[in-house]
């Protein structure tokens, strides 16, 4: 149901030495939205990500998923439970195909074992469910194309697709425009909100762009300094004073 929270984190401190990155995060993610985080280089953003996925523990505070403390879980349990990533290319098999790299994860999730060692074998429910996140994405025309022969942006959908393969109800994306151009990145703004009105999906994006981000925000939470300096609906982000001096204006 819409409206009730899905995602928390409670007090979530992460340190580093003697850097603080993370201070006493409280995040409040409901169902169904897109809720965006941004914040000056250095804000914490990526550190925010990288505790709730479980690629690095916290130092204190706890993390929550669908009514459950998952803090204690390991990185490879949270997609089990619903909660994703999108993959980066050093996560993807680059000498493998677009429909294969899909299709290891579709037949690694459904089977319980780890799937490249059953490639070969023509699965074909496997091969139409990964076609379908293809479809979705915008690959479908590269199928046999090798990893590491497409572009750039061609290669942060295919870690989209290989996110959605795993079923996530909350998918995190780390800026998934990050090097694209003016179109490319309206075109991925585009298929995101068709991922979520198509797959309900809840969403947590990290993205530098602006425009995008009060374009296509439900909620905003701004990060600096590792610490929520606000969260609010995008007219009310634009218009916190306090935002636009961490920004210095840039808004
Ligand atoms: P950017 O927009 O530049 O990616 P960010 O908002 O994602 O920045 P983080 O990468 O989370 O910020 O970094 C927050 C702080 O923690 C920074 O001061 C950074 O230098 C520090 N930091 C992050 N990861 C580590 C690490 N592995 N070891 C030491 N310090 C780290």
């Amino acid at each position: 149901t819409a409206g009730t929270e899905i995602l928390r984190t409670e007090e979530l401190t992460k340190t580093f030495g003697g850097i603080v990155a993370l201070r006493n995060v409280d995040l409040s993610v409901e169902r169904g939205e897109l809720h965006a985080v941004i914040g000056p280089n250095g804000a914490g953003k990526t550190t925010l990500f990288n505790t709730i996925t479980g690629t690095l523990p916290p130092s204190s505070g706890r993390v929550w998923f669908d009514g459950e403390d998952v803090t204690d879980l390991s990185q490879e349990e949270r997609p089990h439970r619903g909660l994703a990533r999108s993959f980066q290319s050093n996560q993807l098999f680059n000498d493998l195909t677009v429909l294969e790299n899909v299709r290891i994860v579709v037949q690694t999730m459904r089977s319980g074992t780890f799937a490249l060692n059953v490639l070969g074998d023509g699965r074909s429910k496997y091969r139409e469910e990964a076609s379908d996140y293809l479809e979705r994405i915008g690959l479908d025309g590269q199928h046999n194309t090798k990893t590491k022969n497409l572009s750039h942006g061609d290669q942060r959908r295919l870690g989209i697709a290989v996110a959605l393969a795993t079923e996530p109800s909350v998918l995190l994306l780390d800026e998934p425009t990050s090097g694209m151009g003016s179109t490319e990145t309206r075109e991925t703004a585009d298929m995101i909100d068709e991922l979520r009105q198509e797959l309900g999906l809840t969403i947590l994006l990290i993205e530098h762009d602006m425009d995008i981000v009060l374009a296509m925000s439900d909620r905003i939470t701004v990060l600096n300094q590792g610490e929520i300096l606000a969260t609010g609906a995008p007219d009310v982000i634009r218009e916190n004073e306090e935002v636009q001096n961490a920004y210095l204006g840039g808004m």
